[in-house]
């Protein structure tokens, strides 16, 4: 998602900053978590060829963001499911969603497959107990173990036994880790000062922001003068000074390798935050060959850290003109200088918000990252999304369920040959649920070869079309053999 880097162009609604970021697309850009999330159940484009939906069932479920998509079921796995609403196929993972709705979607389906409710079996009660507890239902977990009970009770009784004990253990750890981070935020909030606004304090710092990014015209490339870096790195302190003041000294600095962090949050998710960015970094290191001497930062990269909704919105607002609604992360960057920050917010403790957080933090610094390699263009959203995406998967793995989303719906698209339409020429923003298509094809693009991946992104950044990147990159490979190819991939996947 675009920001214009004109200050006074927002707030704005969500509506009003989609048309934004299309007029913006390829100067500025503020990407936010927001298309991770929220705009799941706009069914928009994309309509599809053959019918797969003929012989399942009609499921509505609920992401765990908010909104409800219902449609019949294309294909589900131990991962997630694939289902159609106005014609636009939707990948979620299990994890993503409600538990009344995942576990009812799964039971339906079980039912389903198995030809009616009462044709369960004594390891479909069971696999569906376990799946409640994953979900931290025991209501839903004691019914379906009773159910298994009672057709095989011998049988199961230590499985049951196994289960419940596994469970256990893990709700008391993940308590435990809450509860440290409650101590610890306590102590915190009691040294809070409360700071009335100052109106020209929060305009003053417009001001040097953009001072900071000015100074660094002359060389936004990661190559910049080791002077330059110094003084862009002294104005984004003074920038840290000015949220701290306003935001209440509550508010913490970190500097780590490659970031500036002013944050509320308690110790434990700053360590952990500390982790998934430096993570983030070395990984994308890798994937470019950028070696250890090189910081791809200008000076570093600033990132702001809220505690609640109302402090991240505040921030948003004020220091970016983003009213932050529909997010919980955001990336800001400047293609005419080169600036590039980042925001978030935690929201919720369950296991699965802390994974959520994580993958838009990698997700939000992949952006970042790229933005600052080899020059400050913006890439056609579709390959940026792709990349954030991908990158989440491979630093956080199975925490992260964008990877197995992606595999899901590629396997379908290869399946059902659905069409890509101008999907990969597009410059333009994508929905939330084209993320796993565009991470699909990016991860092709990315395990045919490294170096010819690299050789896209450099072209893409010097201002090459997709089509005449790719063909540089890829031998003279064209959209259409590109297409072709990452269908036969995942028909080879869905084959097996
Ligand atoms: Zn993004």
């Amino acid at each position: 998602m675009d920001l214009s880097q004109a200050r006074g162009t927002f707030p704005l609604s969500s509506s009003k900053l989609r048309n934004i970021r299309m007029r913006y697309q390829q100067r500025n850009r503020l990407c936010c978590g927001l298309l991770l999330t929220i705009t799941l159940g706009v069914a928009t484009t994309q309509s599809v060829a053959n019918d797969p939906t003929q012989s399942t069932i009609v499921v509505k479920i609920q992401p765990r963001t908010g909104g409800s998509i219902q449609g019949p079921v294309v294909d589900y796995n131990d991962h997630g499911l694939v289902l159609m609403q106005a014609g636009v196929p939707y990948a979620l993972a299990w994890k993503q969603l409600e538990s009344g709705t995942a576990y009812t979607a799964r039971r339906d389906l079980l039912a389903h497959t198995r030809g009616g409710w009462d044709k369960l079996s004594a390891q479909d009660h069971f696999n569906l107990g376990r799946f409640a507890l994953e979900f931290n239902r025991q209501d839903l977990a004691r019914a379906d173990f009773n159910q298994t009970s009672a057709l095989a009770k011998k049988q199961y009784e230590e499985s049951i036994h196994h289960a419940w004990q596994q469970f256990r253990e893990k709700r008391k750890r993940w308590k435990r880790a809450r509860k440290s981070t409650h101590a610890d935020r306590t102590s915190e909030l009691s040294t809070k000062k409360i700071i009335t606004d100052d109106a020209s304090v929060v305009h003053g710092i417009g001001d040097d922001l953009d001072r900071a990014v000015h100074i660094a015209e002359a060389g936004f490339v990661h190559d910049t003068d080791e002077d330059i870096r110094a003084r862009v790195r002294a104005a984004y302190l003074q920038y840290g000074e000015k949220v701290q003041e306003i935001m209440g000294s509550s508010v913490v600095f970190i500097e780590t390798e490659h970031f500036l962090i002013w944050t509320d949050w308690p110790k434990r998710s700053r360590d952990q935050l500390i982790r998934w960015l430096e993570d983030m970094y070395s990984s994308l290191s890798k994937q470019f060959g950028v070696d250890d001497s090189t910081n791809i930062f200008l000076s570093k990269c600033p990132v702001f850290c809220w505690r609640s909704k109302a402090r991240y919105q505040r921030f948003a607002q004020k220091f970016d003109g983003y009213d932050g609604k529909d997010s919980i992360g955001y990336t800001r960057s400047i293609e005419s200088n080169g600036h590039v920050h980042m925001a978030f917010m935690r929201r919720g403790s369950e296991p699965a918000d802390i994974d959520r957080l994580a993958c838009t933090i990698v997700h939000e610094g992949t952006h970042a990252f790229l933005h600052r390699l080899y020059t400050t263009r913006l890439l056609p959203h579709w390959i940026n999304e792709g990349a954030a995406e991908m990158t989440a998967t491979v630093v956080l793995g199975r925490q992260c369920p964008a990877g197995g989303n992606a595999t899901l719906l590629a396997k379908q698209y290869a399946k059902y040959n659905w069409p890509l339409g101008q999907f990969l020429q597009s410059v333009a923003p994508i929905d939330a649920h084209q993320y796993p298509l565009a991470q699909s094809i990016v991860s092709y693009l990315n395990t045919q070869s490294i170096k010819r991946w690299r050789a896209l992104i450099k072209a893409l950044k010097n201002g090459n079309t997709f089509s005449k990147a790719l063909a540089h990159a890829y031998d003279g490979l064209n959209v259409k053999q590109l297409e072709s190819g990452w269908r036969e991939a995942n028909a080879d996947q869905a084959g097996s």
